[in-house]
C-alpha cells in the first residue's frame, strides 16, 4: 500500500481521496476536513517519484512530480511546491500520457461490423455495445481519447462529457461521406434504390454513415455532421477490405466532391481524413487539401517522399495489426468478411509491411489508430502499439504515435475542438490531467502495455477510473462527474 496524505492532514487511502475528490468535482464540496477558506479552491494532487514519458522524447525523465489541479497538469518538475496537494507516492513508477487510438470506429461492435445495421442490429443495440467496450476495453485499458472516424457516438460522447456515463474523450467524425457503393455504403446489395437514395437504410437511418452523390448531398451531410458536434470530416476516398461493392483500385468521391468536403470542413475552422489505400487516390487527395490519410499500404516511395515534404501538414494514420497481423491473414480475417474481402485483405497485409518500411525511413509525420471493433479484436487494442515495434519503430516512436502525434492532430479541429482548453497526449504544463502510471518501462519492453496488471492507475480528466496502487484487487471504478470542457453542449 503506497502512503498518500494532505499534507500533515489526512492519512488515508488513494482510493478513499481519489474518491472524495470526484465528490468534491460532483457537489463542489470541498474536502471534509478543509478550512472554510480553502473551500473553493481546486482540488490538487501531486505525483512524485515518477519516471515520465512526455508523449514525444525517446528518453524517460526520471524522478518527477507532476501536479495536477482540477483537470489540469498545472506544473511538472523535480521539486514541485504544492502544500495543498495530495501527494501519491510513484514508487519509480512510470508515467505516460494517456493513450489516443486515432482509427476508432466504436458503433460498428455488433458481431457483422459495418454490416450490422442491415437488418440485424438497430441504433440503440450499436450503442450499448459501444458503451459497453469503450468503458472496458477503451477507458480502463489506459485509452483515454478514441478519434472515432466513421461512426455516430456523439450523444454517447456528450453523455461521457456531462459525467453520466463512463468513457473515454471522443473525437468524432460523425458519419462517413461515401459515394453510391463505396465503402460508406453499408446496405445490402438489394436494398431498394429509393431507401439508399432517401437515406432510410438503417446504417444511414442511424447517421453512422451517409450515401451521397454529387456536392450538394456533400454539403448536406458534412454539415448535418459538423451540426450534432463532429470534430472532423471522415471521406472515402477510395475502395475498402471491409466493404462489399468497392473493389481496392478504385478512387471514391469524385475531386469535385473531396473539393465540397475539404472546402465545407475548412469554413468550419478543421480538416478532413481520409480512406485511401492507393498511389492515385492518396496524391490526388493531396492535391484537394485532405490532411489525414489513413491506411495507405500501396502506396509506393515517390508518394511517401511527397507526404513527408508535407511536413506536419499532412499525417499519416498507420492501422499496423489489423493490416500487417489479420489481414496478411486469409484464416485470422473477421468470420463477417465474404471470401472477395479476405483477398481484398490478404493484398493489403503485404502492402501495410512495405509502406510502413518506406513511411518509417522518410520520416512521415504518423499516427497510430487500431481500426479495432468487434469482438476479439476490441478487446486487445494495444495490441496495435506493440505492432509498431514488431514493424520495425522503436517503442518510443510507437507510443509517441499514440500520444503526442496524435495530441497534435486532434488540434486540427479548431473550433471544432471537443476539448479545446488544454493540450492532449503530453505530460506538460497546460495539457488535460490524462495520466498512466505502469509497473516497468514500456520504452525497454513495449509488451508490457498488454498486461493490465501492469497498468496501476488510469486517469482522465484528473479523475480517477483504475486504480491499484491501494492494494485492491480489482480495478476502483467511479462514475464521476467531469468539469464542463466540451463547452458546446448546457452541462
Ligand atoms: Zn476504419
Amino acid at each position: 500500500m503506497k502512503t498518500i496524505f494532505k499534507q500533515s492532514v489526512f492519512a488515508g487511502t488513494l482510493a478513499a481521496l481519489l474518491s472524495m475528490h470526484s465528490i468534491a468535482f460532483a457537489a463542489g464540496a470541498p474536502p471534509a476536513a478543509a478550512a472554510p477558506a480553502e473551500e473553493k479552491k481546486p482540488v490538487q494532487i501531486l505525483f512524485t517519484n515518477v519516471n515520465i514519458f512526455d508523449g514525444f522524447s525517446d528518453k524517460l525523465q526520471n524522478n518527477m512530480s507532476v501536479l495536477v489541479e482540477a483537470n489540469y497538469i498545472k506544473e511538472v518538475g523535480k521539486k514541485v511546491n504544492a502544500p495543498d496537494a495530495y501527494v501519491v507516492d510513484g514508487g519509480g513508477r512510470t508515467m505516460t500520457p494517456g493513450l489516443i487510438d486515432m482509427h476508432q470506429h466504436v458503433m460498428l461492435n455488433p458481431p457483422e461490423g459495418t454490416a450490422s445495421y442491415r437488418t440485424k442490429w438497430d441504433g440503440a443495440a450499436g450503442g450499448a455495445y459501444a458503451q459497453h467496450h469503450l468503458m472496458n476495453n477503451i477507458l480502463l485499458k489506459g485509452i483515454t481519447t478514441v478519434r472515432d472516424i466513421a461512426g455516430d457516438p456523439l450523444d454517447i460522447a456528450k453523455a461521457i462529457d456531462m459525467g453520466q456515463l463512463p468513457g473515454p474523450r471522443i473525437y468524432s467524425s460523425g458519419g462517413s461521406i461515401s459515394q453510391t457503393g463505396g465503402h460508406g455504403d453499408w446496405a445490402g446489395r438489394n436494398v431498394p434504390p429509393e431507401i439508399l437514395a432517401g437515406k432510410i437504410d438503417m446504417s444511414q437511418r442511424t447517421q453512422n454513415t451517409w450515401v451521397v452523390d454529387g456536392t450538394d448531398e456533400v454539403t448536406k451531410a458534412v454539415r448535418l455532421n459538423l451540426r450534432r458536434g463532429a470534430a472532423f470530416t471522415k471521406i472515402m476516398g477510395g475502395g475498402g477490405v471491409a466493404s462489399e461493392f468497392d473493389p481496392l483500385e478504385i478512387m471514391g468521391l469524385a475531386s469535385d466532391e473531396v473539393a465540397r468536403a475539404v472546402e465545407i470542413s475548412a469554413d468550419n475552422g478543421t480538416y478532413v481524413a481520409t480512406h485511401a489505400y492507393h498511389d492515385a487516390s492518396y496524391n490526388r487527395l493531396m492535391d484537394l487539401g485532405v490532411r489525414s490519410f489513413e491506411h495507405g499500404f500501396l502506396v509506393s516511395e515517390p508518394t511517401v517522399k511527397r507526404m513527408a515534404s508535407m511536413g506536419e501538414e499532412v499525417v499519416w494514420s498507420f492501422q499496423c495489426f489489423m493490416s500487417v497481423n489479420t489481414f496478411g491473414d486469409y484464416d485470422a480475417m473477421p468470420a463477417f468478411f465474404t471470401h472477395e474481402q479476405k483477398l481484398k485483405g490478404v493484398a493489403v497485409g503485404k502492402g501495410a509491411r512495405n509502406a510502413s518500411k518506406l513511411m518509417n525511413k522518410h520520416n512521415v509525420f504518423t499516427i497510430g489508430g487500431s481500426d479495432m471493433f468487434g469482438i476479439p479484436f476490441v478487446e486487445m487494442i494495444k495490441q496495435d502499439i506493440t505492432c509498431n515495434v514488431d514493424a520495425g519503430y522503436t517503442p518510443a516512436q510507437a507510443l509517441k504515435h499514440w500520444t503526442g502525434n496524435a495530441g497534435k492532430v486532434l488540434k486540427w479541429s479548431g473550433p471544432k475542438d471537443p476539448y479545446p482548453t488544454y493540450k492532449l497526449g503530453t505530460i506538460a504544463e497546460g495539457a488535460y490531467a490524462d495520466l498512466l502510471l505502469w509497473d516497468g518501462n514500456p520504452l525497454e519492453d513495449i509488451k508490457l502495455i498488454l498486461d493490465e496488471s501492469k497498468l496501476h492507475l488510469v486517469m482522465k480528466d484528473g479523475l480517477t477510473y483504475k486504480n491499484t496502487l491501494v492494494g485492491v484487487d480489482s480495478p476502483i471504478y467511479k462514475p464521476a462527474k467531469a468539469p464542463p470542457t466540451r463547452g458546446q453542449y448546457p452541462l
